[in-house]
């Protein structure tokens, strides 16, 4: 078993990173706003005022950070095998149209339009879940299920990060840029003064220097690490897809499977390692964002709750399943295929059964 998966390990970077709050907090408000601006520069409702935004940041913080982990990234409904193949034919040879009766649930569904597969057309699955992935979706081994929209493991918040908890994340590491800011723009007001109000040796209290430091030290982390997400949700990606495209060599190859809606026929595409980080990029820049952040703008800086909806997944068709959780493909992704259907571009072609029930 890997050093990740147990629970004490994934358990010990967030204790670790949640002391290192609570000091930075306290050395804050009692040894800056407290000792230095409140009762050596008599500055009363200043430090009052500092200590004030700091807890309303810590406040924010730990809030966005429970709900992260209690949220958590979004489980897959499990999504049975896709009708590709006939099924149910009994021995008169007569085909039984599965889910027709209430006796014989079906064991298949009616396949999407577009899908992420194998060089043949046949969907990903998953046997530890027993169920197909559906486009984007990764299986945690953390976590022990498939998550829709992986996008990484966080061992700073001991969480997996997908399609539920992203927006969570994007506000935690925004109001962690914000916390550092503000200590770091506090202490250096009154840097000069502190020094100068000093003789002895050290002539600013240690606790300071240290939660300097400490800020500086997250600002340049938590920052590039806020950049490069907003820059990946602009082009929608996400940091796996961005990771596994670095990694994979440039002959490694992707499927998708689409049906033409012109002949009902099913193309399966090969694709190059560097092509499928852009396979969900929608045109302008707000609409990839909305797809990670949601709708409304106001609750992009609103660390409450999350934008996905609950769905009964209780069903027997694909779209209902994944609801909130489905991956719509861009009208340039759909153009794209048609111009290769033309140009016979494609690496195989097959009649899938269940689309005749469409
Ligand atoms: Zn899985």
């Amino acid at each position: 078993m890997a050093l990740e998966h147990h629970l004490w390990f994934r358990c010990l970077v967030p204790l670790v990173l949640l002391g290192l709050l609570c000091y930075a907090s306290w050395a804050f408000c009692y040894a800056l706003c407290y000792r230095e601006v409140y009762h050596k520069f008599g500055q009363k409702s200043i430090g009052v005022g500092l200590m004030f935004g700091q807890l309303v940041l810590v406040v924010v913080l730990i809030g966005t950070w429970s709900q992260l982990v209690a949220i958590g990234p979004g489980r897959q409904p499990k999504v049975l095998p896709f009708r590709i193949l006939p099924e149910n034919v009994n021995s008169d040879g007569e085909e039984e149209l599965s889910g027709k009766s209430p006796q014989h649930p079906p064991m298949t569904i009616v396949p999407p339009s577009l899908y992420q597969c194998d060089p043949q057309g046949y969907p990903l699955w998953c046997t530890a879940c027993q169920t197909i992935k559906g486009n984007r979706t990764h299986h945690s081994s953390t976590l022990g299920y498939c998550v829709p929209r992986f996008d990484h493991y966080c061992v700073w918040i001991g969480t997996v990060v997908g399609r539920k908890n992203y927006r969570l994340f994007m506000q935690f590491t925004m109001y962690a840029g914000w916390f550092c800011i503000f200590v770091i723009a506090s202490i250096a007001s009154f840097l000069r003064r502190m020094i100068a109000s000093r003789k002895d040796i050290p002539r600013v209290d240690p606790n300071i220097l240290v939660l300097l430091a400490l800020c500086c030290v997250f600002m340049l982390m938590v920052g590039p690490l806020f950049l490069s997400h907003c820059y990946y949700m602009a082009k929608n990606r996400t940091s796996l897809e961005v990771i596994a495209t670095k990694r994979r060599s440039k002959a490694t190859k992707n499927w998708l499977c689409y049906l033409n809606p012109v002949d009902g026929l099913r193309y399966v595409f090969e694709f190059k390692a560097l092509d499928t980080q852009d396979y969900w990029k929608k045109r302008g820049v707000l609409a990839n964002i909305k797809e990670f952040l949601g709708p409304q703008y106001w609750f992009w800086l609103v660390p409450l709750g999350t934008n996905i909806k609950t769905h009964d997944p209780n069903s027997f068709e694909y779209e209902v399943i994944l609801g909130p959780y489905q991956e719509v493909a861009s009208d340039q992704l759909r153009e794209l295929l048609h111009s290769r259907i033309a140009n016979g571009d494609f690496a195989a072609t097959f009649e899938a059964y269940g689309d005749k029930d469409k």
